[in-house]
């Protein structure tokens, strides 16, 4: 599974609360990133989460 973060990503920082494991806050861009390429199955249900609680919908899941 991947993930990925748009521009519409509004910085509230919700997702790296969530999971800080891989997300993270860009201060430079100003918005979040995400640290896997892949990522681990173990963190794929607190990740489906960050997306759905997106306030965004920034994150795009890629099975
Ligand atoms: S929850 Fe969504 S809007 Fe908030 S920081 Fe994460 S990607 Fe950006």
């Amino acid at each position: 599974m991947k993930a990925t973060i748009s521009k519409s990503c509004m910085g509230d920082r919700n997702c790296n609360k969530l999971c800080p494991e891989v997300f993270e806050y860009n201060e430079d861009q100003l918005l979040s990133i995400v640290k896997f390429d892949e990522i681990p199955k173990h963190l794929e249900a607190v990740v489906r989460r960050a997306a759905a609680e997106c306030g965004a919908d920034a994150i795009t899941i890629e099975e």
